[in-house]
């Protein structure tokens, strides 16, 4: 069985502007290359992403799918290898049963790489991508980078605890490495 990290896309491994899909606004956010390079021979990457946009016409599926191939041959680069991106394309309002804090995904990638959930992680700025990692059996890292400092005092407000909070995508990493 692998161990796998969940990392969620936008304003986790990206500059989230909001509801970014052109390609020639793909960047990638400090430290995501070394720090899943560090992660790399422990852990298979897995990436689980809400794009509302497409469910409010913003942009489509193909603008996406353009997107993440950019986002997987730059990673590609540096020997980094994703396995699989997955998304939910509805908006909030159309209750589907895939969208984030869903673990439909996560179950979904269970069983297609073998993962062991229990000894997996989730990363992201957001407090559902917390839950999706409470609900998964997973740890998970709440990320202060992309909306996360916008959205602390949601998840201060809640009762949903992160394994830890990181200021940038290095610090979770190293989180990581020093608990594996
Ligand atoms: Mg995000
Ligand atoms: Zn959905």
């Amino acid at each position: 069985m692998d161990k796998a990290v969940i990392l969620d896309r936008d304003g986790t491994l990206i500059f989230d502007s909001g509801y970014v899909y052109r390609v020639k606004d793909f960047k990638l956010l400090p430290g995501v290359i070394e720090g899943l390079k560090s992660l790399s021979k422990q852990f298979i990457f897995i990436i689980i992403t809400n794009q509302s946009g497409i469910g409010r016409g913003l942009y489509g599926e193909e603008d996406m799918n353009k997107f993440n191939e950019k986002l997987i041959n730059e990673l590609k680069k540096d020997n980094i290898e994703i396995k699989k991106i997955y998304h939910c394309p509805h908006t909030p309002e159309d209750n589907c049963n895939c969208r984030k804090p869903s673990t439909k995904y996560v179950k979904e990638a269970e069983k297609e790489f073998n993962i062991n959930l229990k000894d997996s992680w989730v990363i992201g700025d957001h407090t559902s991508d917390i839950e999706l990692g409470i609900n998964s059996g997973c740890r998970a890292i709440y990320l202060l980078t992309g909306h996360g400092e916008k959205h602390f005092k949601n998840l201060e407000k809640s009762d949903i605890k992160p394994n830890f909070i990181a200021k940038s995508f290095l610090q979770a990493t190293e989180f990581i490495t020093r608990n594996v």
